[in-house]
Order: structure tokens, then sequence, then C-alpha cells
């Protein structure tokens, strides 16, 4: 070989090693990112107002470390998820809007309904196993998980707390067959056997073995919560992926605020002395659990001086918990929007929710923009630099980035938004019932099945969704149900079925005609 063949061998090594080099800085500088998820936390359960004013549950409630995320990003006021836990968990790990991915209500027994059918309608084949990171398992969505994506391009994934992502005895049953590293207390369940170590998290008790929290059992016989030990498996496993010099993606989601309402002995006494109802205490209590395992993680972040590059975005995956009562009284409310968990209505639907990005987005900021759950998945991609992925599932999310970056605000004012919802909840009260909606700017349409009714709203004017318009603006009411019909139909949404027919519930605008 001459020296000019040497010199050209050298000068491809050199860019074949700037090449690497830099593609290792660029993984170096990747975000951390953090899905803080809480379970069943409704619009106001906390200090920071999501409103355009401060109402009495803002200073009832005790997040100080929402009012530092607060601080620190950009406050969404109409930020969306699913009125139930499984299609929102769903929709997050897959992109994909609820009436397409079929999982409409939430799951727990491999091939059955968690909720028998009424007398009126029969519930559609919906997919009762929940998603499949796999092909070929019935009654499931098969779909690339958002982990699985952060992983394959170098991310750290750490599962932490409530999982619900599919069926007892089905792959995504287990975090682990979804892309993450690390699974730390996540299962097929929806809700905790018991919150307290005291009580091994309800691995004592024979009857609650559903509920039964996987793993976590060096907290077994010990004096503590669960949000407390969940955070802090969370801080260990973040630790890790610094120790390896590797981005992180942690899904923090807390089992907390949801049933059993078990008070926080940590918080729980002062909210009694205020006053408030023992259940309500004790709901309050768990609240500020929460709150303090945001803080912690926020704490840890900067003691490792990782602050700076780590995303975290704050909601809740469901509204709070009304309709029922435990202990003989509500334990939260969700005033000034109407109903809660299960609903159509804004209170079952609305979510308080936060993003921090260190010099991406404005601290202290609000955005009226609204979007919905689907929207975190191309988003936290976006947010990790990952293009050009490949997914099994069509992905109907919008990136939300420009809205954080304040590049643009048109998308979200404009598009619609779409729930279906199929199904039987149980409960009753405004809103709750087999629903199709839509939200497309002021307006937001619920066509209820059973009775092929329709509520319309202007949400702008009326948030507590007290004034149905149906009546008096025809003209919205047939755009909306046009707009929702299309949509029903593009996805191939499942209708239920009329038993006094045996006919399929007619699309909203067939009504109309
Ligand atoms: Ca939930």
């Amino acid at each position: 070989m001459n020296i000019r063949g040497c010199n050209l061998i050298l000068s491809l090594v050199a860019v074949l090693c700037l090449s690497t080099c830099s593609d290792q800085e660029q993984a170096a500088e990747r975000p951390n990112i953090i899905v803080f998820l809480v379970d069943d936390m409704g619009w106001q359960d906390t200090s920071v107002p999501f409103w355009n004013k401060r109402t009495p549950f803002n200073d009832l409630y005790q997040t100080p470390n929402m009012e530092r995320l607060a601080a620190g990003g950009m406050k969404f006021t109409q930020a969306y998820a699913t009125a139930v836990c499984s299609p929102t968990r769903v929709s997050l790990m897959t992109g994909m809007n609820a009436a397409h991915h079929r999982v409409t209500n939430w799951t727990l027994r491999k091939d059955k309904q968690p909720v028998a059918d009424d007398d009126l309608l029969a519930q559609p084949a919906w997919n009762v196993n929940g998603m499949s990171p796999v092909a070929g398992i019935a009654s499931t969505i098969h779909a690339t998980p958002l982990p699985q994506l952060l992983h394959d391009a170098g991310y750290f994934t750490i599962h932490s707390g409530k999982a619900h992502l599919g069926a007892i005895g089905t792959p995504a049953a287990d975090p682990l067959n979804l892309g993450f590293d690390i699974n730390i207390a996540g299962h097929a369940a929806g809700a905790p056997g018991s919150y307290y170590g005291t009580e091994a998290f309800g691995n004592n008790d024979p009857n609650r073995s559903t509920w039964a929290v996987p793993g976590l059992e060096k907290y077994h016989g010990q004096e503590i919560y669960l949000s407390e030990a969940v955070t802090l498996e969370a801080v260990d496993a973040m630790q890790k992926a610094v120790d390896q010099n590797q981005p992180f993606f942690l899904y923090m989601a807390h089992y907390a605020v949801h049933t059993p309402i078990q008070g926080d002995d940590r918080f729980v006494q002062k909210y009694i002395n205020q006053g408030m109802l023992p259940v309500e205490a004790k709901y309050a209590s768990m609240v500020e659990g929460m709150d303090k395992s945001l803080g912690d993680i926020m704490t840890y972040l900067e003691k490792k001086e990782i602050d700076d590059n780590t995303i975290i975005l704050f909601m809740s995956d469901n509204g709070g918990l009304s309709a029922v009562a435990r202990g003989g009284e509500k334990h939260t409310h969700n005033k000034p929007l109407s109903s809660g968990k299960g609903s159509a209505h804004e209170g079952g639907i609305r979510e308080p929710m936060i993003v921090k990005w260190p010099g991406k987005v404005k601290p202290n900021s609000t955005t009226d923009d609204y979007l919905i759950i689907e929207d975190f998945f191309p988003s936290i991609l976006e947010m990790a630099s990952i293009k050009d992925y490949q997914t099994v599932q069509p992905v109907d999310g919008k990136s939300f980035v420009p809205v954080l970056t304040n590049e643009s605000r048109t998308p979200y004012q404009e598009r619609p938004l779409f729930w279906h919802y199929p199904n039987r909840w149980g409960p009753k009260g405004p809103g709750i019932g087999s629903t199709s909606t839509v939200r497309q700017g002021d307006w937001k349409l619920i066509y209820y099945h059973a009775d092929r009714s329709f509520e319309l709203f202007n949400l702008t004017e009326d948030i507590g969704e007290t004034k149905n318009q149906a009546n008096d603006q025809p003209d919205t009411l047939k755009e909306l149900a046009s707009v929702l019909t299309d949509h029903l139909k593009k996805v191939d949404a499942q209708m239920p079925t009329d038993k006094a027919t045996g006919k399929l519930v007619e699309y909203p605008d067939e009504v109309l005609e």
C-alpha cells in the first residue's frame, strides 16, 4: 500500500471515530425523562390551581412539590385522559386513541369483562386483555410499546408502581415484557391490596391476593407507606442509570391516590385537625404522600446535578373518584367540574398536568391549549430525539413539544379530541354511561348510546357543564356529530348492541338524519 492509500485509511478511521464520538456525546446529552403519573387524582386535588382562579379545594390540599414543579415548568389547564385507568395507560404506551386500540374499559382477568352488561346494551368484544407487545394474544391490541422504543434507543427504562396494562396471564401483565429494564411493583391489577408495609401491601390477606403488590418484600412488616417504598426503589434504579452513564426513562406510576382510601400516617393528623371528615383527611394525606414522592425525586435530581438535563411530565390517569361514597362520604369532588372518574364530563377526564423541561420550557408558565393522553407517546419520543421509529400500530397522538417551546398553538386549538367508552362502569352519575364524545374548540358533544341522546356544552362559558345546548345549537350539534361519526368510522370503533333490537347502536349522525 502506498502512502496515499495509508492516508486515505487513516482519514477514514478519523471520520469513523468522529462520528462515533459524536454519537456518544449525543447519547450523553440526551435528556432523562420522567413520567410521573398519579392514579385517580382529580383536577382540584392540589394546592396548584389549574383553573383561572383558586378554589377552596386548592387551599384544602397541600402539594408543595407540585407548586415547586409548576414554578419551574408549564401548567396545562386543559389536559385530558380517558375516564378510567387502563384505556389511559394503553393510550400512553401506544400513542393510540382508545376508540382505536379498543381497550376501552379497565382490565384485570383474562378473557373476562370487569363489569357485566346492563339491561339495555350489550358491550362489544373490546380488548379485555389489554395491550400486547407480541402478536397472536386474543383480545389485545398488538403494539410497539413506548418503553421498548426508548430502550432500543439506549435509554435505561424503569417502571415503578402501578402497571395495569394487560390482564393476568398475558405478556403485558409484566412490564419487563414491554421494554422496561426494571419493574418495581407493577402487574395486572389496578389497585393495591394495602398501602401499608405492615400489611405487606396486601400479601398477608388471602382474600385480596389478586391485588397483592408484587416485589417490595424487603419492606414487608415495616412502617412504610407504598408511595414511599416505590419512590425509594425508583431512586435506586435511577442511580443505576447514572452509574452506567446512561440516560433514563422513569415511569413513576403511583398506585396512589386510588382506593382503598388508607391514611398516610405521616400527614393525616393535620387534615383531621383542620376539621376534615376522616375519609377526606385520609385522602388528602394520600395526595400529600404522593407529592412528597415528587419532591424526593426532584431533590435527588438536584443532588446529582442532573436536574437541568431531566424532563418531568406530571399527569393523572383519570378524574377524581366522586361517584362512589367510601366510608359513607365522598372523599373528593372535582368542582367546578361536573362528575368524576368514569364520566365523560370534565370531572372524569380533565387532569392536572405540568411539564418541566429546563432550557426549553418557560418556568412558571401556563397554557390553555388542550391535549389528550395519546399525545404523550410522540411527544416523549421527540423529547428523546428518537426519529424514524417503527411501530406496528398507527399512532394517533400529536406531539405537544411545539406548545411547550411556544412555537405553535394552532393545531391544539382547533383539532378535535375523541373519547369512546362503549362499556359499563357501574356507579351512576352525570356523564356516566356508554358514550362517545368529541371536543373541538369551545364545544364538547357527548352521545349517549343507551337512549341516543346528546349533551352539547360550551366549555369556555360553562366549565361545569350545567347547560345542555343540544336543542339550542342545532348547527353545532350536527357539525360535531359528523366529526365524531367520521372518527368512529375511520378507526372502526366498536359500538354496543341494543338488546331490544339486537342491532348495533347507530353512529351519532345517523340519529340526527
Ligand atoms: Ca385510574
